[in-house]
């Protein structure tokens, strides 16, 4: 083991919380075995060989955006070729689809629209919760809450806004949008999208409503190591108060999200190398003691290096995922999906036992496109921290 990674090492086998300059050790070290193994023993307390998939799909409604972020080739001006923008009826057909092909999950995001109004946001969950009462809606970024906030000219009403939308039929938020949390990468490379302060309390908002989210981090372009691991400690500690305020919602996941450099204006950068990936994934479950999962997006991280990731503290693997337009580059085809039979294989092999949940982590329980779920999620003890995990 490299040297430097002993003290570490022994604070993961105590149970111990490991402080920032551990994790810029274990970022800066090239034992990838190590870490991986360090990763693996945390991720196998909390899941011992479970490995989780979901059936949802992923629905970008627009990909017209105010903004111009520097790493996002998804982004087009109203009128530019490419541009799009779904009626809320076609949404709601989508979401029939998905439902009859057994989805449990509605996934959607999209640009910033300088012209929707706020009622397409509540209609499109309206729609959504009466063509397919069954399917969780997973919606929106904290980028976009702030942006329905501005547009309802309710800019410091963010509580309101939330709770609008989830009486129209939110039931959780994404964790998109968060990039890196620092203001020389902010100004760099996303100026214009908000900063990390109003990010995290657009989630502690959601957190107080009883809502669960999610979060990123965007990793493999301009930013350092150090901003890397400051951002996984600031999400920590949004995690610790929403625990010992008592909130029912709280952060599930952690998701790290490989640049992908492709038709954006930092095409010249490398993006992240799969070892680089791997190291990611595994030192955000060895930080975040108080995250309960931690996921490889395969649509991002490719399905081969998900199945090695299980080893690497990874519990999780995106499900099946139709139409997600954000990486999509001229060469690939934008119809992504993998089937179920596909996923469990490859859980399988990697030695680990495939458990279908719903959004919330309950297990999932199918006969073909019928489903029931297991009932709530129940609280594990991570060292002195409470984490949720599936029943
Ligand atoms: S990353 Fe999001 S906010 Fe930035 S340009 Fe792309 S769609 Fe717009």
């Amino acid at each position: 083991m490299d040297p430097k990674l002993q003290p570490i090492a022994e604070k993961v086998h105590a149970g111990e919380r490991l402080s920032e300059r551990d994790g810029v050790a274990l970022l800066g070290s090239r034992d990838i075995w190590s870490i991986g193994e360090l990763a693996g023993l945390v991720r196998e307390r909390l899941h011992g060989r479970t490995a989780y998939y979901n059936i949802n799909r992923h629905l970008n409604y627009s990909n017209v955006c105010a903004l111009s972020c520097k790493f996002c080739s998804f982004y087009r001006k109203r009128g530019q070729d490419g541009a799009y923008q779904f009626s809320t009826e076609q949404v709601a057909e989508e979401a029939v689809r998905a439902a009859a092909a057994g989805a449990t999950e509605m996934h959607i995001v999209g640009g910033l629209h300088p012209y929707l109004p706020f009622a397409y946001y509540t209609e499109m969950l309206e729609g959504i919760r009466q063509a397919a009462p069954r399917l969780h809606i997973k919606a929106f970024t904290a980028v976009e809450i702030v942006h329905l906030a501005r547009i309802s000219q309710r800019a410091k009403d963010l509580g309101g806004v939330l709770s609008d939308l989830k009486a129209a039929g939110l039931g959780s938020l994404p964790g998109g949008g968060a990039e890196v949390f620092d203001d020389r990468v902010h100004d760099e490379a996303f100026k214009g999208k908000i900063r990390s302060d109003m990010w995290l309390t657009v989630h502690r908002e959601a957190h107080r409503l009883g809502l669960m989210s999610n979060a990123t981090i965007l990793y493999g372009h301009i930013e350092s190591v150090e901003d890397r691991v400051a951002h996984l400690c600031m999400l920590r500690e949004a995690q610790d108060e929403a625990i010992s305020e008592g909130h029912a919602g709280r952060f599930q996941t952690i998701i790290p999200l490989p640049f992908v450099p492709d038709g954006s204006e930092l095409e010249h950068l490398p993006g992240p190398s799969g070892l680089d990936d791997l190291k990611m994934l595994a030192v955000s479950r060895l930080m975040l003691d108080n995250f309960a999962h931690v996921k490889a997006f395969w649509i991002m991280q490719t399905l081969a290096l998900s199945q090695l990731s299980l080893q690497f503290g990874v519990d999780d693997i995106d499900g099946t995922v139709v139409w997600y337009d954000i990486t999509k580059v001229d060469s690939v085809d934008q119809h992504q999906e993998v089937g179920v039979a596909e996923l469990r294989r490859a859980v399988v092999e990697a030695g680990y036992d495939p458990v279908e949940r719903d959004t919330l982590y309950r297990r999932v329980y199918r006969d073909g496109a019928k489903w029931t779920t297991s009932g709530d999620v129940r609280v594990v003890a991570s060292g002195q921290r409470a984490v949720t995990a599936a029943v």
